[in-house]
C-alpha cells in the first residue's frame, strides 16, 4: 500500500539570525526564528512524513519546550523522523515540495536543497523536488513577514 503525507508549516523572518532551507544556508539580510534552525523547509517534510502514517506532527515528537532541540539542525531531525516512519514499517518513495518565500531569490538554490533532504532522508536525488515561489508580494509572506513551505511524501508500508 502507498500512503500519501502532506505537510505546511510557516516561520517569522527575524533580525540576526542565518536563513536555513533545506539545510542549506542561503544569504539573506534575515533569517527564520524558531526553536530549532527554523528549516521551515526540513519542517514541511517531516510533518508530511509523519502524516503520512498519522503519526501526529513534529511538535508532538521534538517539543519545542525540550532544550535538547535547541539549535538542533532541522536535517537531524527528519533523519530521526525517518527512523520513527521505518519503525512503523514505512519507506519513503518521495517527496515534492515548494517553498513560498518572496525574497531572496532561491532558485540557484534549490538542487542543493533538495540534495541535502536526500542525503538526510536516505532517498537518491531523483526522488525529492524542490520548488519555489514568490507571491509577488502578497499577503504576509509577500511583504516579508515570513516564509512558507509546503511538501507532500509517498510512504509504502507492508510488504
Ligand atoms: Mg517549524
Amino acid at each position: 500500500m502507498t500512503r500519501v503525507g502532506f505537510g505546511f508549516d510557516l516561520h517569522p523572518l527575524v533580525a540576526d539570525r542565518p536563513l536555513v532551507l533545506g539545510g542549506v544556508t542561503v544569504a539573506s539580510d534575515r533569517g527564520l526564528g524558531g526553536h530549532s534552525d527554523a528549516d521551515v523547509l526540513a519542517h514541511a517534510v517531516g510533518e508530511a512524513l509523519l502524516g503520512a502514517l498519522a503519526l501526529g506532527d513534529l511538535g508532538r515528537h521534538f517539543p519545542d519546550t525540550d532544550p535538547r532541540y535547541r539549535g538542533i539542525s532541522s536535517l537531524e531531525l527528519l533523519r530521526r523522523v525517518v527512523e520513527l516512519v521505518g519503525a512503523q514499517g514505512g519507506r519513503l518513495v518521495n517527496v515534492d515540495a515548494t517553498v513560498l518565500a518572496e525574497a531572496p531569490r532561491l532558485a540557484p538554490h534549490l538542487p542543493a536543497m533538495a540534495r541535502r533532504l536526500a542525503e538526510a532522508l536516505g532517498l537518491p536525488a531523483d526522488r525529492v523536488s524542490v520548488k519555489a515561489k514568490s507571491p509577488e508580494g502578497l499577503g504576509l509572506v509577500g511583504r516579508r513577514e515570513g516564509i512558507a513551505a509546503m511538501a507532500v511524501v509517498g510512504v509504502e508500508v507492508g510488504p
